[in-house]
């Protein structure tokens, strides 16, 4: 009897044993399924662009001294949200566009220096701030939505055509779109060969970078001729050089 009394509480045990365990490893797996899907949903949005993936680690024995936490490379794309940053910023000229303030001597200076070469070239936008690129593209979210695309589908569409807040580089304040004339639209405008031929043999000299040129796409996701960017001289000396655009360069830090 005494034996019989013990199998049982033997097995009981063993049985709660077993509960416990099933328990475990179910709530263990459920967590494991959690983590990979957030991790899908996160691949999702840091790509493209994203350079760590296509890009490898090369090492420069020029690779300038600097403080690449400092704002002159600060990287502002879809995978690199920069929130509610704004730089204080300072009108160019009498332009209706601003630039951030420690940007604009170097930036009149090329202007400068483009008018003295025979151009004569025009601010299409400069620094645009997060509220302002909130309401832009909010606005392009509520078009499709009224299109009949839900509020995730919008807002993918959107970012097609469409920086989200905190996420377009004219937020900067050091990242311009630059026309060599006045133009009142961007559709149909065809750029001056001459003039974009002038900027890739000189706006490094002023610190200025073409941000997202043809052979970048793949990374940058974007091809923009008439976007400059502001990262001193050192840095766009170094980045025309090597051929790197600020995803690549902020990489070997
Ligand atoms: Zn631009």
């Amino acid at each position: 009897m005494s034996r019989s009394k013990v199998n049982w509480t033997q097995l009981l045990t063993l049985l709660l044993a077993l509960a416990v365990l099933t328990v475990i490893v179910l709530s263990r797996r459920n967590e494991v399924q959690q983590t990979i899907s957030r991790q899908t949903a996160d691949v999702d949005m840091i790509l493209p662009p994203h350079v760590a993936d296509t890009v490898e680690k090369q090492v420069y024995a020029d690779l300038p001294d600097i403080d690449i936490t400092s704002w002159e490379y600060l990287l502002c794309n879809p995978a690199h949200n920069i929130g509610q940053y704004a730089p204080e910023v300072v009108q160019i000229e009498s332009s209706t566009s601003y630039i951030d303030t420690r940007a604009l001597e170097p930036f009149l200076n090329l202007l400068q220096g483009a008018r003295a070469a025979g151009f004569s070239p025009h601010v299409y936008v400069g620094y645009r701030s997060y509220i302002m690129q909130s309401s832009q593209y909010n606005s392009v979210v509520a078009d499709f939505e009224s299109q009949g695309y839900s509020t995730l589908d919008a807002e993918k569409a959107a970012a097609e055509v469409s920086a989200a807040p905190g996420t377009s580089e004219h937020q900067t304040g050091l990242g311009l779109d630059l026309l060599d004339r006045y133009a009142e639209s961007l559709s149909n405008y065809e750029m001056d060969e001459n003039f974009l031929a002038w900027l890739d043999e000189h706006c490094t000299e002023y610190g200025f970078i073409k941000r997202y040129p043809e052979n970048k796409i793949s990374i940058t996701g974007r091809y923009e001729p008439w976007h400059i960017r502001y990262v001193g001289t050192a840095a766009a000396e170094f980045m025309k050089l090597h051929d790197l655009c600020l995803e690549e360069f902020v990489n070997l830090y």
